[in-house]
């Protein structure tokens, strides 16, 4: 489980995050929903531990948060840009990170192998990023983190460079990567469809503080504030 516990944060004079408290449970799909900075992109930085925390706790299954560097989280992020060295090719990219942590070229070739078996890109493995499509190279993004099977995965907006079509294609295989995997994602959005389809629970930022946390049916039927019946398009 992840635990914030009152985390503030400050760049400077702007206040990003105020006094947030927040448990995201093993397994569960959270979505930090919330217009342009609100904090969740800062917010999910903050938990990958690529951004310190000014006050309060984090604590990732019981440790907290600043006696772990980000490699030992158990955490993978999935960045929007993608961040695929296009020197190298798509089998990799994807092992890139397992070769720094030592494993055995023989583990990481079977993961490797595996993730793209799960992504359907077996027969991309020997391509460079240049010659892939856009949802292929979010694909090798996706494949990079499930290698290195983490406890939890982090999207910053993976969706929000595709075009419509592979946007809800790449939606619905995400939605079946967490059902296959059981794993914890964290996933930031201002995109209230993929929030409303994706979510176990929904989180609302606005104004450094979360405006509300629930099911996507609870803030679509009994939205907390009119910022969030306006925000997420509940019924007048
Ligand atoms: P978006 O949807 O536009 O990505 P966001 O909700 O993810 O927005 P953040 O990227 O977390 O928002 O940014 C929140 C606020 O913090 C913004 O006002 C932003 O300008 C500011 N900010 C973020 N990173 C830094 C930084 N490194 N230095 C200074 N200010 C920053």
């Amino acid at each position: 489980a992840i635990t914030l516990d009152r985390v503030s944060k400050r760049f400077g004079q702007v206040e990003v995050i105020r006094e947030l408290s927040l448990d995201i449970g093993a397994g569960e799909f959270v979505v930090f929903l919330g217009p342009s900075g609100s904090g969740k992109t800062t917010l999910l930085r903050m938990i990958a531990g690529l951004e310190s925390i000014d006050a309060g706790t984090l604590t990732i299954d019981g440790q907290r948060s600043e006696k772990l560097a980000p490699g030992q989280r158990n955490l993978a992020m999935v960045f929007q840009n993608y961040a695929l060295y296009p020197h190298m090719t798509v089998a990799q990219n994807m092992g890139f990170g397992l070769r720094n942590i030592g494993l055995p070229a023989s583990t990481i070739e079977a993961r490797v192998r595996e993730a793209a078996r799960m992504l359907e890109m077996e027969r991309l493995l020997d391509r460079r990023p240049a010659a892939l499509s856009g949802g292929q190279r979010q694909r090798v993004a996706i494949g990079r983190a499930i290698v290195k099977e983490p406890k939890a995965f982090l999207f910053d907006e993976p969706l929000s460079n595709l075009d419509a079509a592979l946007r809800v294609r790449t939606r619905v295989e995400l939605a079946e990567l967490h059902q296959r995997l059981g794993a914890t994602m964290i996933y930031v959005t201002h995109d209230q469809t993929e929030a409303m389809t994706l979510a176990d629970r929904i989180v609302i930022l606005n104004n450094c503080r979360i405006e509300q946390v629930g099911s996507p049916m609870e803030v679509y039927a009994r939205p907390a504030s009119r910022f969030v019946a306006s925000f997420i398009g509940s019924p007048a």
